[in-house]
């Protein structure tokens, strides 16, 4: 494929090291205080006591007015329609399980096609073989589902799915699978341009929702194969799924902290499948990312709470990045009742897929001094600063 190089374009600039699932805003909100988590990680974290309490303010089942009516209940409640939908397919069993002793055997190359093909049958929109790095493994398990006493599907559900049992927060994580077939499934920009909204949330926990169902039947498909295959999405990530598509040469790593791809820019969701299956990896991609982020800073000047840096690039892990303040942005949320994509939208990669923009996406990657210029035309044609769109006529019903 073109733009294919031999290394991705993120640098590393010291020893990678694996990221703890328990330091995650989404494991830290989810600490209910007082509970044996809680004191066991504010024991060796207390510099985020405060900033966690915060946090967790926000999560329905804990929040002082989860009984409260909401103001616009239609639209509240698609949240349960998508995002409420995926914790069964989150759990351990659905995720993974057993593999048919009867392997069928094909050449990497017949195979390796056929998987692609057969993702983007399911519902992928782009999907890319890399090889597995170790260092972007999840070290330990940290979400909500492997607390003690955790209530499987708020405030609907509850009791501990039986396939978390035995399974427990902290738990060491080892996936030693030798690929990661990652995918890439677009959004809607005119629902995610609403946000911070209701609709914004339903179409990403839409989106969510889908990749985790075709993680799951690619991962099934693959180990009714005979292979050993294990689906990663929104509510049972075991490895890092931004790193791993870069690495399989998805898209680049942008400023905004998502990986920004050619096709579908930065709006889209990841969900991936790791396996043993022999496949011929991808090579990563350089689509001038890089230098087009340095010039462009357009996420970070419409993040309302300033959590993408306009600055330049820190280690983090072992790699060189810009690194978002994930706190900023979840308490932004919190505060505004939904989430927001701004950032995925407002980026100028984020274009319908139309003739025009394929070939303005082109010249961007092949003509490095284009770039300034097509930053300003990005402003001059769709303005500096985002406006959110209405909602539409279908979410109208109570505002
Ligand atoms: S989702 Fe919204 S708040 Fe979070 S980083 Fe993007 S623009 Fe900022
Ligand atoms: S909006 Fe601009 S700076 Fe931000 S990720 Fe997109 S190209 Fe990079």
């Amino acid at each position: 494929m073109a733009h294919e190089v031999d290394r991705p374009t993120y640098e590393v600039a010291g020893t990678l090291k694996r990221f703890d699932e328990r330091d995650s805003v989404f494991a830290r909100e989810d600490l209910v205080p007082g509970s044996a988590e809680e004191r066991e990680y504010h024991a060796l974290h207390p510099e985020l006591v405060e900033i966690d309490r915060r946090l967790s303010r926000f999560i329905q089942h804990k929040s002082p007015d989860a009984v409260e009516a909401s103001d616009d209940p239609m639209n509240e409640a698609l949240y349960e329609s998508t995002f409420g939908s995926v914790p069964p397919l989150g759990e351990p069993d659905a995720v993974d399980g057993p593999v048919n002793p009867h392997q069928v055997r094909m050449e990497p190359e017949a195979m390796t096609s056929r998987i692609k093909a057969v993702a983007k049958l399911l519902g992928a929109h782009t999907v890319r073989v890399g090889p597995l790095n170790p260092a972007w493994v999840y070290a330990h398990r940290g979400r909500g589902p492997f607390f003690g006493g955790y209530d499987a599907n708020p405030p609907f559900f509850s009791g501990v799915p039986e396939g978390y049992q035995g399974l427990n927060y902290g738990d060491a994580i080892e996936i030693d699978q030798k690929y990661a077939i990652s995918m890439a499934f677009p959004q809607d920009a005119n629902l995610i341009r609403t946000g911070p909204s209701l609709v914004c949330d339903f179409e990403t926990g839409l989106v969510y929702a889908a990749s985790a169902l075709v993680a799951v039947q690619l991962a099934r498909y693959i180990r009714a194969l005979g292979y050993p295959a294990r689906a990663h999405h929104l509510r049972n990530y075991g490895v890092l799924v931004v790193p791993v598509a870069i690495d399989a040469g998805l898209g680049e790593l942008a400023r905004c902290g998502y990986a920004v791809t050619k096709e579908l820019g930065a709006n889209f969701r990841l969900a991936c499948v790791t396996t043993d299956l022999p496949l011929v990896p991808d090579k990563p991609v350089d689509l001038g990312v890089q230098d087009y982020c340095e010039k462009c800073l357009k996420c970070a000047e419409n993040c309302p709470p300033r959590a993408i840096p306009s600055g330049g690039k820190v280690e983090v892990r072992g790699v060189s990045k810009w690194k978002i303040d994930e706190v900023k942005c979840l308490l932004y949320w919190g505060n505004q009742g939904a989430a927001c994509g701004i950032c995925q939208v407002v980026c100028p990669w984020s274009k319908p897929r139309t003739p025009f923009h394929r070939l303005v996406a082109e010249v961007a990657v092949r003509v490095p001094w284009s770039r300034r210029f097509l930053t300003k035309a990005d402003d001059w044609v769709y303005g500096a600063k985002y406006k959110p769109a209405p909602y539409p006529e279908w979410a109208r019903c109570v505002r």
